[in-house]
């Protein structure tokens, strides 16, 4: 087996994901010059993982009027990060904590009668209808009864509607919209024969906002947009990440050396290996061993047999690298290096999966 090359050089870095919130500024203005209506800066999921702060406060800066995420527990977040546009959170208990939602000024979303029945205060709501997903949102066959609970809420005092919300299923397919555009404007007609006043209607995300102009109401709620990701594959957008390793250890092996776990990979001549402190356990997804490739010393190099849960293996060939040496995981590939969409196509999965994968242990940075 190989002899351990001697460390040359301190090892000052550590892995560190840096977010580029020009890039995040520059996606948002193109949406929001793009949108027939207003821009809702969609940051669920800690913003894609580049930051439920950074990513809402630089979307509002940049002309987005509206903020949404999931979970209640984030929509205060946004509201703690200085952000002072209304703010959506769309999935909740039906035991979701109200008085907390009228404090901090946080609409919430009405997916069914249970959830319209615990609501009280006056809370500002949307009503979500599923228009196609059979996920979130409310059925067909229950919308009629929802309206008119909502507007006897509303006449009561407990809530105040003013959404009402869809999601459309395949908006990555051209010409697929129509029948959940048709179905959220009929749900908008049921709920003004009800005596509702929704003012804001809402059905489009990335792609349909992206391709699909009918489908823009009046507003648009757009995440992966912001940060470079478009699933439509029509609008080169900026990626907002890269994430770089040093190189922890170097070693020179022999031909035949198998390599990691289940030596899924056996060299086939002497070669040079650089070992980085990256791992499953940080976001390298596993699924994309045999296949990913990082930037190291001027070019792509294969990451070689299976990825670990704290390390992966590079091989070099028979270049010239040291400890230290940084590594580009993935970046917005300007010089080459891999993107977010790559490690996604490697690993049999979307890039949003990716971004939101990245692990705590991993230090962010943002410039
Ligand atoms: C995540 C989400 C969005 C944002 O979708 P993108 O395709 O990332 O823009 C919009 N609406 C709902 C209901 C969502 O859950």
């Amino acid at each position: 087996m190989g002899a351990l090359v001697t460390s040359v050089r301190q090892v000052s870095a550590v892995p560190e994901l840096t977010v580029d919130l020009a890039a995040v500024a520059a996606n948002t203005s193109r949406f929001v010059s793009w949108a027939r209506g207003a821009v809702m800066a969609v940051v669920k999921a800690d913003g894609f993982g580049h930051g439920l702060g950074d990513v809402a406060r630089t979307a509002v800066a940049a002309g987005a009027t509206r903020v949404g995420v999931t979970s209640l527990d984030e929509a205060v977040r946004v509201r703690e990060s200085g952000v002072d546009v209304p703010v959506l959170s769309w999935l909740n208990p039906v035991d979701v904590d109200v008085r907390t939602a009228v404090r901090c000024g946080i609409d919430l979303s009405v997916p069914s009668l249970d959830h319209l029945a615990a609501l009280h205060s006056g809370v500002r709501v949307h009503l979500q209808l599923d228009t196609g997903m059979a996920r979130d949102g409310a059925a067909p066959e229950s919308w009629l009864s929802l309206m008119s609970a909502a507007r006897r809420a509303e006449l009561a005092g407990r809530v105040s509607v003013v959404g009402v919300m869809g999601h459309l299923p395949c908006a990555d397919t051209p010409g697929a919209n129509e029948s959940g555009t048709r179905a959220l404007l009929r749900g908008v007609e049921m709920a003004r024969q009800a005596g509702l006043k929704p003012s804001v209607r809402h059905l489009a995300a990335t792609s349909a906002a992206l391709t699909d102009p009918g489908t823009h109401l009046d507003v648009v709620r757009i995440g992966a947009g912001l940060v470079g990701i478009d699933p439509s594959g029509t609008t080169r957008l900026r990626p907002a990440l890269r994430w770089t390793a040093p190189v922890v250890q170097v070693r020179r092996v022999a031909a035949g050396t198998g390599i990691g776990y289940g030596h899924a990979h056996v060299t086939e001549r002497a070669t040079t290996l650089a070992l980085l402190p990256v791992g499953y356990a940080d976001g390298l997804p596993r699924g994309a061993s045999g296949r990913a490739e990082v930037w190291l010393a001027g070019r792509r190099r294969p990451v070689a047999g299976v990825i670990s849960m704290d390390q992966a293996v590079v091989d070099v060939g028979d270049d010239v690298v040291v400890p230290g040496d940084e590594a580009v995981v993935f970046g917005p590939g300007d010089d080459g290096e891999p993107t977010v969409g790559d490690w996604a196509r490697w690993a049999g999965t979307i890039p949003h999966e990716i971004v939101t994968g990245i692990g705590a242990r991993v230090r962010r940075c943002v410039r």
